[in-house]
């Protein structure tokens, strides 16, 4: 959930997706859906959070997934309301399929997609740049630098919504959502327009001969909304000319103009001149033209893709993405764009990882790098264990969250995107199968996920008699993106606002399959059973099989039993079966005796650790002197 906001008066410290939240709230939206993703999560339980506070009578839900979220929030503006939908980058791929149909739409009441980017990435597979998502479908798009702009582009968004009868997007990237700062806190604005569905078949249908009106129509929108972009929108889109002869012109767009700024100022440069743009989509062309052709030579700063550079009827001398002057990939971290800029200007300056300073400020941290674990008695890492040793020889396909971090047990194999592990399954049978080969596959895959994607691969797999295990890891919340509800756990986001809990077990049975078995996740020996009687199941009638392997996720502090643990070094050969294959933190190896033993600093005492050692080292500390 969202941090509380400290108010000072009218204005309050807000995280960016807090302060993009309230501008949702303010603007009078009607309906909000969204998937949680980061760095987007925070947006929705913000918007219930304000929409509680300030009486907005609005419905704030999360969809499955980002295709629901997106259909919801489009029907809601038919009628005439402001609606808003709310995902991270990868999610509009997920929705991709209504946000090009909808975007030929003359719509009715403003619409807002929010996608959150991550530049670098931080926490997605991949660094797309949603701002070509918005040129592909040809709609407009507001890229904030900060937080208090995002919010205020929320207000404008809506209302060139409504202008124009389109989508508008707002691209915050994960620099702004995650920032802090004081942002002007506003009034609830009463709901505009009067809700009423009027039947139009042909506006509302999207009929192909359709089309044949909507894409000039779209055609024309876009042309209206960058002349807009030219000449309207000034406190987005402005220029901070340079005070001495300008020796370089720079374009920034989003987060790059916040980054370029303060390095400008911290070196005291007053030769270099910088165009913001906060619409790179439709880019206002004549504006940046003009800019150009007054400067020597001209640097564009965006993330991630060259979408403002690409926009250019002539990049002649450009330098940016296109040339390589700007890396084609990665975050633009202030020391790269320090490293960018000091190349252009001829400036000895190591500001990059070359950066005595930041090589000493690195080694007085003592950052100690370490790779991403499961949380010390999570569920998963005992679920792992058991899919592991009972069926070490199977192909495990996985799925986005946590259970990625399955591949430090070697209990992991292919990952591609979500619900993508119960189609993986599927297509590891048919190959085996037509090769005339049998491996058994065991699929892993959250309750989140098993209601966002999983479910379609799921009656795909019973309709055409693929033989694999899905093992559901029922932790009942989406735990790697900060322990939102979902279908499989019931609780709604508003107060007052009652869900009701899908019940997993009667889905898959309602899917057609036939072997269903719920097992307590700590439970390995029970875990193992299971998994080799779902193979054999699977194996024996060619068709789908589900373990549901369920614990509460650690993050929601599960009441449970403390069983003391300790290595007994007498019985502890060394082997390191037990960091290579249960990889607990509070599991470590001393390398000099050799021998495992208990760190007390992570170890929360599930106990599960007693079941792992082949050797019977790992033991329950009983009785007294233990
Ligand atoms: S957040 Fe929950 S599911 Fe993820 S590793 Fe920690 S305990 Fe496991
Ligand atoms: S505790 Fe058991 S599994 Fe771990 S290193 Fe010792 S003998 Fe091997």
């Amino acid at each position: 959930m969202t941090e509380v906001s400290r108010t000072v008066s009218t204005k309050a410290i807000l995280l960016g997706n807090e302060a993009i939240a309230r501008g949702i709230v303010e603007a009078g939206c009607l309906v909000a859906s969204a998937y949680p993703g980061t760095p987007s999560s925070e947006i929705l339980p913000a918007v219930a959070k304000f929409a509680d506070e300030l009486g907005s009578p609005m419905a704030v839900e999360w969809g499955v997934n980002e295709k629901v979220a997106f259909e919801v929030a489009a029907a809601a503006s038919f009628t005439g309301a402001r609606s808003c939908a709310v995902m991270k980058q990868v999610g509009l791929n997920v929705a991709a399929d209504p946000f090009m149909s909808a975007a030929h739409f003359q719509l009715k009441g403003g619409m807002l997609l929010v996608v959150a980017d991550d530049p670098g990435p931080h926490s997605s597979q991949t660094e797309q740049d949603s701002r070509y998502f918005a040129m592909f479908a040809k709609v407009p798009c507001f890229d904030p630098c900060s937080a208090a702009e995002a919010r205020e582009m929320v207000f404008d968004a809506f209302d060139l919504s409504e202008r124009f009868g389109i989508i508008t997007m707002l691209r915050p990237s994960v620099r702004v959502d995650h920032c802090r700062q004081d942002v002007e806190l506003g009034e609830l604005r009463p709901p505009k327009g009067q809700v009423k569905f009027d039947k139009e078949p042909s506006r509302w249908v999207c009929l192909p001969a359709s089309v044949k009106v909507n894409h000039p129509r779209l055609n024309a929108k876009v042309e209206e909304i960058r002349a807009a972009f030219e000449t309207e929108f000034e406190k987005y889109n402005y220029e901070v000319p340079s005070k001495e002869k300008s020796v370089l012109g720079i374009v920034a767009s989003g987060v790059c103009f916040s980054v370029v700024s303060d390095i400008l100022k911290g070196w005291g440069r007053e030769d270099v001149a910088v165009l913001k743009i906060g619409t790179p989509h439709p880019l206002p062309v004549k504006m940046v033209t003009d800019f150009i052709s007054r400067q020597p030579k001209v640097l564009f700063l965006e993330e991630t893709y060259p979408v403002m550079e690409m926009q250019l009827p002539d990049r002649t001398g450009i330098l940016g993405r296109w040339n390589g002057i700007v890396p084609g990939a990665g975050e633009l971290l202030p020391e790269t764009v320090a490293d960018i800029l000091a190349k252009i200007l001829g400036m000895d300056h190591p500001a990059g990882e070359g950066s005595p300073l930041l090589r000493q400020a690195m080694e007085e941290l003592k950052i100690t790098p370490r790779k991403p674990m499961l949380c010390p008695g999570c569920p998963h890492r005992a679920s792992f264990f058991s899919i592991r040793q009972a069926l070490p020889n199977a192909v495990n396909p996985s799925d986005i969250g946590c259970y990625t971090l399955g591949v430090n047990q070697k209990a992991v194999d292919a990952v591609m995107d979500m619900g993508a592990s119960v189609t993986m399954g599927s297509g590891f049978f048919l190959v085996h199968k037509a090769a005339g080969m049998e491996r058994p596959i065991v699929s892993t895959i959250g309750d989140s996920t098993f209601f966002h994607m999983g479910l379609p691969g799921l009656a795909s797999a019973v309709y055409n008699r693929h033989a694999f295990v899905l093992a559901i890891l029922d932790n009942s919340t989406t735990a790697m993106t900060g322990g939102q509800a979902n279908p499989a756990v019931g609780e709604k986001l508003r107060k007052g606002d009652a869900g009701r809990k899908v019940d997993i077990e009667a889905v898959c049975r309602g899917c057609g399959v036939t072997f269903v078995r719920t097992i307590e996740a700590y439970d390995v020996g029970a875990g193992k059973e299971a998994v080799k009687e779902a193979w054999e199941h699977a194996k024996s009638r060619s068709e789908p099989a589900v373990i549901i392997f369920r614990h509460p996720c650690m993050l929601l502090r599960p009441q449970q039993s403390a069983v003391q643990v300790k290595v007994d070094p007498e019985k502890c050969i060394g082997c390191k079966f037990c960091i290579n294959f249960f990889n607990c933190p509070g599991l470590v190896f001393d390398e000099k005796k050799s021998k495992a033993y208990i760190d007390e600093r992570f170890c929360v005492s599930c106990g599960v650790c007693v079941s792992v050692c082949p050797h019977g080292a790992i033991g329950e500390i009983s009785g007294e002197g233990e």
